[in-house]
């Protein structure tokens, strides 16, 4: 069986070659594993990243990595690395050592010898998170496991180890707004989930901030739910149905009693309550219009500045080269 570790980096010149030495000690001791790879996706790096990850490659082989041309943000980056895996499993790992690879041995175990297709690392809690963070999170979850017909594991993470299979039913989905843990969690196929207690990262510190993180949660729903459509369309139903019957109420009223210019106030409610209820809707039909505006452009996902390594080989522990057709790289849909 041959490892691929994919690790989308950016910015992490102060844990990377730590994160390379832990890695790399832990997979040689998997007995399963008879060769193993790391695919780095540089997702433009402003740091010394590129560079300290290039001197590693040059003394092993096994090291590979692909640069972008600037920050396409993580799920470009998890992309690219699954495209330019080889590896009849591949785990998806993040740089700062906030997924432990000590799970990887267990990991491997569960798909070699019990059959499993993937394997998902879950942390059982959010201790030594921001409270507030922590908060919206569960929130998300909840709303989307609600909402949306593919289900998201509370707590989830995109640490995963999958077979070659399950990720090229992933690398199949072609959308251009990927939100990867729903794609994980929609190609089906039998995956268990493990627990690990919430890390802290090492050193460096995190790329996100409350409102990446709305823009994360936001694009998540609209990737997987058309609920808030359906909002949409009963909020619009409910503001007719009430002005419907206020309009006889307040027929029969002037009718009855007469209604001198009396009444303003009632029809300015009324007019901001309309206008409040059509901008909304407007506003959610146009967050999935401008999503398919994006998928329509057909725009590549990612440019890809530099590789390192990718000759197509990969250097086995015990001196033996295997040789893979690296044509898929150069994905031509993707350009
Ligand atoms: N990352 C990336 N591109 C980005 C942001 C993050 O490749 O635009 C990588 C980052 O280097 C790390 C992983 O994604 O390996 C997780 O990022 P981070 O630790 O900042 O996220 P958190 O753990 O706080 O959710
Ligand atoms: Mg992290």
């Amino acid at each position: 069986m041959i490892l691929s570790i994919v690790v989308p980096c950016f910015n992490e010149e102060e844990i990377i070659r730590n994160f390379y030495d832990t890695t790399k000690s832990i997979v040689e001791k998997i007995g399963d594993i008879s060769s193993y790879e790391f695919i780095f996706v540089d997702d433009g790096s402003n740091d010394e990243t590129f560079n300290i990850i290039s001197s590693i490659s040059k003394n092993d082989k096994r090291v590979k990595c692909v640069s972008f041309s600037r920050n396409f943000g993580k799920e470009s980056a998890i992309l690219a690395g699954l495209k330019a895996s080889k590896g009849d499993l591949v785990v998806l790992i993040d740089a700062d050592l906030q997924h432990p690879p000590s799970l990887l041995p267990r990991m491997t175990h569960l798909i070699v010898n019990d059959g499993y297709d993937s394997v998902m690392a879950v942390r059982s809690s959010r201790v030594g998170e921001n409270a507030i963070r922590s908060f919206f999170s569960k929130s998300f979850y909840k709303c989307i496991n609600r909402i949306s017909d593919t289900k998201i594991e509370q707590n989830s993470t995109d640490f995963r180890m999958m077979r070659r299979e399950f990720v090229d039913s992933v690398l199949e989905l072609g959308e251009y707004n990927r939100f990867t843990k729903g794609i994980f969690s929609w190609v089906g196929y039998k995956t268990h989930t493990i627990e690990y207690d919430n890390i802290e990262r090492k050193a460096g510190k995190t790329k996100w901030n409350i409102r990446s993180l709305f823009k994360y949660s936001f694009d998540g729903i609209i990737s997987f739910s058309t609920f808030p459509l359906a909002v949409s369309s009963l909020c619009g139903f409910i503001a007719f149905s009430i002005s419907i019957v206020m309009l006889v109420i307040f027929l029969l009223k002037s009718l009855i009693w007469g209604d001198p210019v009396r009444g303003f106030p009632t029809l300015v409610c009324i007019i901001l309550f309309i206008g409040g209820i059509q901008l909304l809707c407007i506003g959610i039909l146009g967050s999935y219009i401008s999503k398919i505006y994006l998928e329509v452009k057909n725009r590549p996902k990612y440019i890809i500045k530099s590789k390192v390594n990718m000759d197509g080989s990969i250097k086995n522990n015990k001196n033996d080269i295997s040789k893979f057709n690296i044509d898929n790289l150069s994905d031509k849909k993707n350009k």
